[in-house]
């Protein structure tokens, strides 16, 4: 097969920058190589469908610009396809007095990333999650909740419906950079493509390898574990509620959900798998387990946070312990309240020196764009990610 442009993943990053380039150029030959048997069977399906406002991130940074960029432009996308989204408003809670300085350093980057939050006392609190407990909160009103997978599915359709091909059980093996032309080798055959964009989640620092490219950060899987709360307890959250974070990491620390369908999920955690879709812990991939081990950045980043990887193992063990950090936050909620749910794996990036990259990143060659980290709120920014890629693409097409 012979396209303009082959994208590797069909996760919610690869189909928004099919789908942008689609727009920009109508008559490129693209081909979108997933290889599960459907799309947006990992990141993209499993994760808290929150639609951040922009509240956390470094101003200036990628992910600042293109999640206020990509919000804006996923609720219109949502919007003109019928897609259900909520603007439910989150809430941010200092449960302590010594959480309230990272409160306020919280509010004062929001300010800078212009998000509107306003910094509210406790009675403010209790009129609006009258079930949550602390000292001050920051409330950010436009921060609201989707299904990112039912955005990924009406994506592939607008793709197929505009020409393009979503080619499913299609893993891609290997792969050769050449002056004009990439050769993509896939399970299902090769694919030449013109220019090749790796949106492979938590495979891109590998994918990225088999295109000779060495990546400045290997991935390193952390699953995040979510409980369902049961119905009579889904009072409790009106619409988010989260914790104060911990500004060394780049997770935002357990916290309640409300869906678009009404349901309330209370996670994620953050602990490391045992293999890149490990998503329970029985799964153990030796092979993939090794490389993690044997990787200089990860064992000092071990050998520096190892308390709190412990704490996160805990958590994961011990459902007593989650709903002891859910009740920091609720503190009606009851061992009785929490239901199983699916987890999620994050593709967390990091450096050699054990330092967490925090940042999109994005590597290019002449022939090649490289999505190497994209962590959340990368499903929020996807639609203005995508057109970034995409417009990195058609600067690699000659015309
Ligand atoms: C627990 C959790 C909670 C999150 N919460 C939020 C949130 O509330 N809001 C938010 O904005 N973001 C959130 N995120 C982040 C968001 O889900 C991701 O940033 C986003 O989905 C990344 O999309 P992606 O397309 O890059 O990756 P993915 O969805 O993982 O897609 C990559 C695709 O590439 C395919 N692939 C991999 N290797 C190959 C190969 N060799 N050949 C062919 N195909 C391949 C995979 O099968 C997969 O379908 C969360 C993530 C997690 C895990």
């Amino acid at each position: 097969m012979t396209c303009d442009v082959a994208i590797i993943g069909g996760g919610i990053v690869g189909l928004a920058t099919a789908y942008r380039l689609q727009e920009l150029n109508p008559h490129l030959r693209l081909v979108v190589l997933e290889k599960e048997d459907r799309i947006g069977r990992h990141q993209t399906g499993r994760n808290s469908g929150v639609l951040h406002a922009g509240v956390y991130y470094h101003p200036g940074s990628a992910k600042a610009k293109l999640c206020r960029r990509g919000k804006q432009e996923m609720e219109t996308f949502c919007e003109t396809e019928g897609i259900p989204f909520t603007i439910c408003g989150k809430t941010i809670i200092a449960v302590t007095d010594d959480e309230v300085p990272g409160l306020d350093a919280l509010h004062e980057r929001a300010k800078a990333n212009g998000v509107h939050a306003k910094r509210i006392g406790p009675e403010r609190l209790s009129e609006i999650e009258p079930y949550a407990a602390g000292v001050a909160a920051l409330n950010v009103p436009e921060t609201g909740v989707v299904n990112f997978g039912a955005v990924a599915a009406r994506l592939a359709e607008r793709i197929e419906e505009r020409g393009g091909e979503i080619r499913t059980d299609a893993q891609v093996l290997g792969g050769t950079e050449r002056s004009t032309m990439s050769v993509v080798e896939t399970s299902r055959g090769a694919v030449e493509a013109r220019v090749v964009v790796n949106c492979a989640g938590l495979w891109a620092d590998r994918v990225a390898t088999l295109f000779g490219v060495q990546p400045s950060v290997q991935l390193v899987p952390f699953r995040g574990e979510y409980v369902e709360l049961s119905e009579s307890a889904r009072t409790y959250c009106r619409g988010l509620i989260y914790p104060v974070p911990d500004p060394a990491f780049p997770f935002l620390g357990v916290h309640l959900t409300r869906g678009v369908a009404g349901r309330v999920e209370a996670g994620p955690s953050a602990v490391m798998a045992f293999a890149r879709e490990g998503y329970d812990f029985g799964t153990i991939r030796p092979r993939e387990l090794a490389e993690v081990l044997a990787y200089r950045g990860f064992r000092r980043l071990a050998r520096k946070y190892w308390r709190t990887g412990l704490a996160e193992m805990r958590r994961s063990f011990s459902k007593r312990s989650f709903l002891q950090a859910l009740q920091r936050l609720v503190p009606a909620l009851q061992m009785d309240d929490l239901r199983p749910s699916p987890s999620g794996v994050r593709a967390q990036a990091v450096r050699p020196d054990g330092s967490l990259a925090d940042d999109f990143i994005i590597e290019t060659t002449p022939r090649a764009v490289h999505v190497i980290n994209a962590p959340s709120p990368a499903a929020t920014a996807s639609l203005a990610i995508g057109r970034h890629v995409a417009g990195l693409v058609l600067e690699r097409l000659p015309t």
